[in-house]
């Protein structure tokens, strides 16, 4: 069986050396995903010895950058003894054996190390299928050319194809496989429908129960380090990329009392594979349904306007409206520049600037929230008998509570509860009287 997980067994502690190509209208957008490959491909454990970039209006249909470049690059990889060229865009399958003949050396695209570093992430069950799925779907329609190409070698020996494991085939060992990764790609999907569908139940479960806020943000923004600061939750915080695959929820006590539920959530990052952004849909869908989201952005990025942009996109394309999210801009921290801090607070509806690292702007933070789950409460009037434990420690964890009178068995409680819970607190027992 060919393995498909082919970067997994290609990356790893590697030399690399990184080719862009790039417009030269937009020269610091370049540099910043050349930034990023670079944190990427050192996330995959290769050690970048060399980049090289081109200005160029578009790829090279054959080899990506242009042939004197090529050259250039074949002169490189002898001279700094590198195993691995990684390339800043989406390569084709013929691009790929083109560079890979000319250069005798590996060559990888950027969504390969994206795949093998969530790979190396994955954690939750869930997250596994997803990354599987993901690196199947993205490999099967390159191997299938492959295969069509070793078809007409006709089990002859492959060179130049390092990695990949496979030497000459027969027809038949090719069939085989080809229809073992339909199926497994089939097994999969299905695998996953159900844990989706299990997840969703679980969550719907937790929202009865308490408010939720989600953290959503591009990778690096501080997420992680937001989430610790505000609910000592020991999530790890690293300077690497992807350190947050799947999603965590833990509590965050609000200053007036209240609990609710904060979700930190994946990264987004430039150019996802979009079988990534497709087998991600479950995590953001969990986002969206958020009481409050919480969109933080590394204010401190010379390129946070385009970060904030590309947020902003996705969560447009699931479903959220400017209105229903805070844009939390941090690292204010290690900002001199006030006026351009004013000009990125401009771009939100709600927005709020702080530190998570020294705590800054956090108890503004709290407050907005605060704002928001107001905005969603309903004051409302209960009574119960004075013996349902359940339903008054539910009261004081969700809601807040303004009055309470204790009479013959029955105590009165007024409340702010957020609208969603009104359904559990008649199923607890609880009688409502508005007020
Ligand atoms: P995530 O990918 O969004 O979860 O980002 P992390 O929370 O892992 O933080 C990424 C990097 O930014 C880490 O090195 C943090 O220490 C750093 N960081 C996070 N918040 C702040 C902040 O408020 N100020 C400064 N100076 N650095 C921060
Ligand atoms: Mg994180």
């Amino acid at each position: 069986m060919v393995d498909l997980r082919r970067t997994e067994l290609t990356v790893r502690a590697e030399r690399a050396i990184l080719v862009q190509i790039y417009s030269k209208r937009n020269e610091e957008l370049a540099r910043a995903s050349l930034e990023e490959l670079r944190a990427l491909a050192g996330n995959a454990h290769a050690i970048v010895v060399g980049e090289l970039a081109q200005p160029r209006l578009r790829p090279d249909p054959h080899t990506y950058v242009g042939k004197g470049k090529v050259a250039e690059l074949g002169g490189l990889c002898r001279e700094l003894d590198a195993d691995i060229v990684i390339c800043d865009d989406d390569l084709k399958p013929s691009q790929v054996r083109k560079l890979e003949e000319t250069l005798d050396t590996k060559v990888v695209d950027r969504s390969e190390v994206i795949l093998d570093i969530f790979a190396q992430h994955a954690r939750t069950h869930q997250a596994r299928l997803q990354v599987e799925l993901a690196q199947l779907e993205y490999a099967f329609p390159r191997l299938k050319k492959m295969w069509t190409h070793l078809d007409r070698l006709a089990g002859g020996t492959v060179g130049g194809l390092g990695g990949i494991g496979v030497r000459g085939p027969g027809e038949k060992q090719l069939e085989v496989d080809r229809r073992l990764v339909e199926r497994r790609i089939q097994d999969l999907k299905e695998e996953l429908g159900q844990v989706e569908n299990r997840r969703r139940i679980e969550a719907a479960d937790r929202t009865k129960k308490f408010s939720t806020v989600s953290i959503v943000g591009y990778t690096n923004a501080g997420k992680s380090t937001l989430m610790n600061a505000l609910t000592d939750a020991g999530v790890s915080v690293r300077d690497r990329l992807f350190e947050t695959l799947d999603t965590r929820t833990r509590r965050w006590a609000l200053p007036d009392g209240r609990g609710v539920m904060l979700s930190d959530t994946v990264g987004f990052i430039r150019k996802l594979p979009h079988h990534l952004v497709a087998s991600f849909h479950a995590t953001l869908e969990e986002a969206r349904t958020a009481d409050v989201l919480l969109h933080v952005a590394d204010a401190a990025s010379p390129t946070a306007e385009a970060q904030i942009a590309a947020v902003e996109g996705v969560l447009k394309d699931v479903g959220c409206t400017p209105d229903q999210y805070v844009l939390v801009l941090n690292k204010v921290d290690v900002i001199e520049d006030d006026a351009r801090l004013l000009l990125l607070r401009r771009k939100a509806e709600h927005a709020v600037c702080v530190s998570a690292l020294t705590g800054q702007g956090l108890d503004q933070l709290a407050a907005l929230v605060q704002q928001f789950l107001d905005h969603l409460a309903a004051e409302v009037t209960i009574e119960m008998s004075v013996g349902n434990g359940k339903l008054i420690s539910l009261l004081y964890e969700k809601g807040v509570v303004l009055d309470r009178v204790f009479l013959d068995g029955v105590a009165r409680f007024k409340v702010k509860v957020p609208q969603q819970m009104v359904g559990s607190i008649k199923s607890l027992g609880g009688r409502i009287r508005q007020s």
